[in-house]
This record gives structure tokens, sequence and C-alpha cells, in this order.
């Protein structure tokens, strides 16, 4: 089990999900709707968009800190 950094309390599993269109990606700035967001510095692809689907990802969460932790 991952410890909260913050509390030091056990985080609970579970998934962080979208709305059913969306996909998440992580960069240093969020780039603008005109541009690749491929580009952007620091662009991490989390998950792929998805059809017909809530896009989900596996992660954490200290409900005590309000904070979810992601491994990708
Ligand atoms: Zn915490």
């Amino acid at each position: 089990m991952t410890k909260c950094h913050k509390c030091g309390q056990e985080l609970e599993s579970g998934h962080l999900f979208s709305t059913k269109d969306g996909a998440l990606s992580f960069a240093d700035e969020v780039p603008s709707a005109f541009e690749n967001a491929r580009h952007a510095p620091g662009f991490v692809e989390l998950t792929a968009p998805k059809i017909g689907g809530r896009t989900a990802l596996a992660a954490d969460i200290c409900r005590e800190c309000r904070r979810i932790v992601i491994d990708y």
C-alpha cells in the first residue's frame, strides 16, 4: 500500500475517470485548443481517446488531504 506523502496515511486504491468522450494527458502547461497537445513541453499521454466508454486509469486517493496520486 502506498502512503500519502503529505499526511502519511494509507492511500485508498480506485480509478480516476472522465466524461464519456474525455482523454487525459499531462504537460507543463495546458496547451491551447489550436496547438497539437503532443508538442507541449513535458507532454505525457495518460489515456487514449475512447469511443463509447469512460476513460479511466488506476489512481490512489487520500480523502484527508483531498489528493489523488496517479501512476502511469
Ligand atoms: Zn494525505
